[in-house]
């Protein structure tokens, strides 16, 4: 397996990528007239794109391997791990069968969000190496691949419109990077995706909204994917009855969703109690919920999706059971019998 992992064109693209990452880090450092440090930037990001890509791949190997790499566990993988590319293969597969059951194409995902995120975590120093910088990297291209590629798709558009922070005392080795302008779903808000914050302006570790983004960043990390569809989930849940609550108790339909969605999500919830803004005003009083309210629906909410994500899973197991099993090799789909 290891070989069939690294073989070929892998074992190509790996010194190409160090050698870009290499490049992309000496020419950040250069541009900040950093002397030696230049090239200490340079070695870091070529360093850690080699072992954010070699680990996001083993991770993501291993994890299909468990099922023989059948095309079905490539499309669960790709739900839990790239889920706006399988959103989009979704929609664009419709009547043939999705590419993302490929292993190859979903092993050279994890292997590409690995290398760019590990050459930009280097660049930017991100890592705390005399402390936590183990656990944060090595959580960042493993479990938290989810949060991880969608900081990729940050780090591209804000390359475009996002100024990175990057002071040595407030913004290096705090296992995040933050933009303190870039892309935004609305006006003065923060978003953080993985372990990327864009726009957000506030550069000290000690304030509220900092913690409040910094606990994301967590979540993302240690919940996985299931930070990020859980998160999604109540959204699109809440979305209908918070226009409804909105009207009803007159904050309007968009403040109502914002309020169900977004502020009595169970994630925000905890980020908020951490740290950053309370409502105030008697309007968002009335739509917040109180704790034990976001509690009672947070336990039918997570009951219900522990039960919808096992349930398949149960299905699955038996029908392979019921039929002879068979093995694919990486690179080239199974024959689907769907
Ligand atoms: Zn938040």
């Amino acid at each position: 397996m290891l070989f069939e992992l690294f073989s070929g064109s892998v074992r190509t693209a790996l010194p190409i990528f160090c050698a870009f990452a290499f490049a992309f880090g000496t020419i950040v450092g250069a541009a900040k007239y950093e002397g030696r440090g230049t090239l200490l930037r340079g070695l870091e990001a070529a360093v850690l794109a080699l072992v954010g890509a070699v680990l996001a791949r083993l991770f993501l190997g291993a994890a299909l391997w468990l099922d023989g790499f059948s095309a079905g566990s490539c499309l669960v993988a790709a739900w839990l791990f790239f889920p706006i590319a399988a959103l989009v293969d979704l929609a664009a597969s419709i009547g043939t069968e999705p590419s993302l059951g490929d292993p190859a194409l979903l092993l050279w995902m994890a292997t590409i969000v690995g290398a760019v995120g590990g050459a930009l975590d280097g660049t930017y120093r991100i890592h705390a190496w005399r402390g936590r910088g183990w656990l944060t990297f090595g959580l960042d291209y493993t479990w938290g691949l989810t949060g991880s590629a969608h900081a990729c798709l940050l780090h591209v558009i804000n390359a475009f419109w996002g100024d990175h922070a990057d002071e040595p005392a407030r913004d290096q080795r705090q296992g995040v990077h933050r933009y303190r302008s870039g892309f935004r779903p609305m006006g003065g808000f923060v978003f953080t995706q993985g372990n990327t914050m864009s726009n957000c302006r506030d550069r000290y570790r000690s304030t509220g909204l900092f913690k409040h983004e910094q606990l994301h960043c967590w979540q993302s990390r240690v919940f996985g994917p299931v930070f990020i569809l859980t998160y999604a989930a109540w959204a699109m849940l809440f979305f209908v009855p918070g226009a409804v609550a909105g009207k009803l108790t007159g904050g309007g339909v968009w403040r109502g969703i914002q309020w169900y969605s977004y502020y009595n999500n169970p994630w925000e919830v905890w980020a908020y109690t951490v740290g950053g803004y309370k409502p105030s005003g008697p309007e968002d009083l009335r739509l917040t919920w109180d704790r034990r309210i976001v509690g009672f629906w947070s336990m039918i909410f997570y009951g219900l999706f522990t039960v919808g994500m096992a349930l398949p899973a149960r299905r699955d197991s038996m029908t392979r059971s019921s039929r002879p099993s068979g093995t694919t090799s990486i690179g080239r789909k199974r024959r689907a019998s769907r």
